[in-house]
C-alpha cells in the first residue's frame, strides 16, 4: 500500500492574532481562551481529503521568532498560513513583509500559501476591511478564509486547512 502523503504546514503572524487557538480549533473542534504566547509546538494530525488519507505535521510559531529562527520554520515546511487579526491592522501590515521573506527563503519555488483573517466573531471592533483581505490574497494568488477560532461556524478553520493541504498536494 502505498505511503500516505505528509504535508508540513507553519502557521505564521504576529503574536496575540489567534495561531494557537486557530490550531486547537482545527485538531479539537473546541476553542481554548489562554495558551502560553511563548510556547511554539507542532501537532501531527490525519484528515481525509477528497478520498486521500493526508498526515499533516503542524508548527504552531510563536510569531516573537528573529529572522533566523523564521527562515529555518519557513525551509521546514511545505505549506504556509498567514494569519492576521482582524481587528488589529498592524497584524495586517505584517502580513506582506511575511510573504516577501518567505518568497525569499523558498525561492525559485511558488510557495503554497493560504492567507486567513481571524476573529470575525469581533465585527464590531473590525479595523480591517474583509475587501482588503481579499485585495492581498489576490495580489499574492493564494486563497483567503476570514474566520473565528472561537465562533467557527460552517467550518471555515478546517476548510482553510484542507485547502493548504490540496495547494501542497498540487505543487
Ligand atoms: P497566537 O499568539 O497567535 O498564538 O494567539 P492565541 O491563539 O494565543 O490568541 C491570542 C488571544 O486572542 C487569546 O486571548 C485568544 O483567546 C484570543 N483569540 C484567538 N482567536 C480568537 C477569535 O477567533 N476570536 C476572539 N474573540 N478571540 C480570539
Ligand atoms: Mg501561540
Amino acid at each position: 500500500m502505498a505511503k500516505s502523503p505528509e504535508v508540513k504546514l507553519a502557521v505564521f503572524g504576529r503574536a496575540g492574532v489567534g495561531k494557537s487557538a486557530l490550531v486547537v480549533r482545527f485538531l479539537t473542534r473546541r476553542f481554548i481562551w489562554e495558551y502560553d504566547p511563548t510556547l511554539e509546538s507542532t501537532y501531527r494530525h490525519q484528515a481525509n481529503i477528497d478520498d486521500e488519507v493526508v498526515t499533516m505535521e503542524i508548527l504552531d510559531t510563536a510569531g516573537q521568532e528573529d529572522i533566523q529562527q523564521k527562515e529555518s520554520h519557513m525551509r521546514w515546511g511545505d505549506g504556509f498560513f498567514i494569519v492576521y487579526d482582524i481587528t488589529d491592522r498592524g497584524s495586517f501590515e505584517e502580513v506582506a513583509p511575511l510573504r516577501s521573506l518567505l518568497e525569499e527563503v523558498k525561492k525559485p519555488k511558488n510557495v503554497p500559501l493560504v492567507l486567513v483573517g481571524n476573529k470575525s466573531d469581533l465585527d464590531h471592533v473590525r479595523q480591517v476591511g474583509t475587501e482588503e483581505g481579499e485585495r492581498l490574497a489576490a495580489e499574492m494568488a493564494c486563497a483567503f478564509y476570514e474566520c473565528s477560532a472561537c465562533a467557527d461556524e460552517g467550518g471555515a478553520v478546517a476548510e482553510a486547512f484542507h485547502e493548504l493541504c490540496r495547494e501542497v498536494r498540487r505543487r
